[in-house]
């Protein structure tokens, strides 16, 4: 029996209505949470995801302004300006693009942005209020993962997880909230032995890898749930082929889109992976639509969390 498919375009939208109906909400205690974009250079894969953003924020009410400071930025400068950012009270949340020139250092752009107003949930701070299961700013993407268990009513605790990947902005913070949601977890990477016996015992198996289609059905327990957090664009026609058969009705849709395109968007996960999990997020339309959700909702996570008791409670987390 093919998997259930976990539509994420759904739940995001669940969660922007959520986040735009507790910004109404704000707005009547005078507060309109803010977010400041940091976009440096012209990266045109960046450039669209900002657009995103400034989009969804406009559509949930939250304020947002965009910084472009030129490719040839200075650390000193981009410091500079989140020092500023961090400085002025009707901005919530700041959020710096990455990946960031190469003369700049990241590093130390990234530590300067104020934990409070960290909506990336990268800064170290924020990772050890995670790790200690403190309040605080969760990277966006791996809660959107949290996200789409929980209201997939997918049960995690004392469940056996299995993440594949292990950088600091998926793998790691995936883990360690399937950790705090009391899953059994396992965390693989190049190194690992036996990678599709380990991914075999996983009652919940996470592909944060950047491999196309790397996880075969030899990877999947039966009846496992698989969340595939893999975005990976493919031009090779040999490569189409392995992973998406021609001629089943399922993908002729896919097919005429990468002879016009040439170029489809996939995940870690194989699409074979539907015939033996119980469940499976596609690639579009899964993890992907979460990311931006998630941030809005971290925004006004951050407001309300700076602003204490001037703002009303959100329901959730
Ligand atoms: P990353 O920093 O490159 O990390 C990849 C991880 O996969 C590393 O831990 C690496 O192991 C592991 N890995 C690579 N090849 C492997 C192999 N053959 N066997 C086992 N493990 C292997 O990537 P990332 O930033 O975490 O992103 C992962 C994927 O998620 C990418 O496709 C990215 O585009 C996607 N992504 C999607 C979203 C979204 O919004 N949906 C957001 C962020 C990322 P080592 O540590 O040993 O090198």
């Amino acid at each position: 029996m093919a998997a259930r498919i976990l539509d994420g375009s759904r739940i995001a939208s669940d969660i922007r209505n959520e986040v735009a109906a507790e910004v109404k909400a704000m707005a009547s205690g005078g507060v309109r949470p803010g977010l400041a974009v940091v976009l440096v250079g012209h990266n045109p894969a960046s450039e669209i995801y900002v657009r995103g953003k400034a989009k969804v924020c406009e559509e949930v009410g939250i304020y947002s302004e965009q910084h472009t400071p030129a490719e040839t930025a200075t650390t000193a400068e981009l410091l500079a300006l989140v020092h500023d950012l961090n400085g002025r009270d009707e901005i919530d949340g700041i959020l710096v693009q990455l990946p960031l020139p190469q003369q700049v250092d990241s590093k130390q752009v990234l530590m300067a942005v104020d934990p409070a107003k960290d909506v990336d949930g990268f800064h170290p701070v924020n990772v050890g209020f995670l790790s200690t299961q403190r309040a605080g700013l969760v990277p966006c993407t791996p809660a959107g993962v949290i996200e789409i268990l929980t209201r997939s009513n997918i049960p995690i605790a004392g469940q056996e997880a299995v993440v594949v990947g292990r950088s600091d902005i998926v793998g790691k913070p995936v883990a360690m909230l399937l950790i705090n949601a009391n899953a059994t977890v396992t965390v693989c990477h190049s190194k690992t032995h036996d990678l599709p016996g380990v991914c075999r015992r996983a009652d919940i198996l996470v592909a944060a890898i950047g491999r196309a289609g790397m996880i075969t059905r030899d990877f999947v327990k039966p009846g496992a749930t698989v969340i595939d957090v893999g975005m990976n664009k493919v031009t090779d026609p040999t490569e189409f082929q392995r992973l998406f058969r021609s001629g089943t009705p399922t993908n002729a849709q896919r097919e005429a889109t990468f002879r016009t395109r040439g170029s489809t968007l996939v995940g870690d996960v194989h699409p074979e992976v539907t015939e033996i999990a119980g469940a499976l997020t596609p690639v579009p339309g899964g993890v992907g639509p979460l990311t931006i959700a998630m941030l809005m909702y971290n925004t006004v996570k951050a407001a309300r969390m700076r602003r204490g008791s001037r703002i009303p409670e959100m329901s959730r987390v």
